[in-house]
């Protein structure tokens, strides 16, 4: 039986998630393994806490709906046959590690910049991944598009 048997691919549908499809679709295939992707939305309460003074709920959903549709492209274009396509509102890391246990994952797949400085000490996450994970994270070091 191979290494991995069951992939989940975090994807912030930025132009750079390309990169993560590709080379995980590959590694998929190489090895035989089941793969799911996730795209977390993170709730507009969040952001905005209770200071705005209307109703989000029709802007959350535009934004869920829009998520969904850049999923389901992925999914059709990643050259892999996708077995589920989760779309959750939450906190990003905590869904992530929510979905991988649910589905039984054995390797969640992020993206990574490498940031250093100011910006590694405020952390990625890629890093809030990997701690609190309860099983393998690879972390594919995306090139900034430009
Ligand atoms: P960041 O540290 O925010 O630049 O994100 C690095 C990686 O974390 C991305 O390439 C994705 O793999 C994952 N990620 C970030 N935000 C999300 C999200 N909202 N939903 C799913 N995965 C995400």
């Amino acid at each position: 039986m191979s290494i991995y048997t069951r992939i989940l691919l975090a994807l912030d549908l930025s132009e750079e998630s390309d990169q993560l499809a590709t080379k995980t679709a590959q590694m998929a295939n190489a090895l035989g393994a089941e793969l799911n992707l996730i795209h977390v939305v993170e709730p507009l309460s969040f952001a905005y806490g209770g200071d705005v003074p209307m109703d989000l709920t029709t802007i959350q959903e535009q934004l869920d709906d829009h998520a969904r549709a850049k999923l389901d492209e992925y999914a059709e274009n990643i050259g892999y046959p996708v077995n589920k396509k989760i779309i959750v509102t939450g906190h990003t890391e905590t869904e992530i590690h929510r979905a991988a246990e649910d589905l039984n994952t054995d390797l969640v797949i992020v993206g990574s910049h490498g940031r250093h400085g100011l910006a590694l000490l405020l952390g990625s996450t890629a890093n809030g991944v990997l701690h609190g994970a309860k099983c393998d994270v690879l972390a594919i070091r995306v090139k900034e598009e430009g």
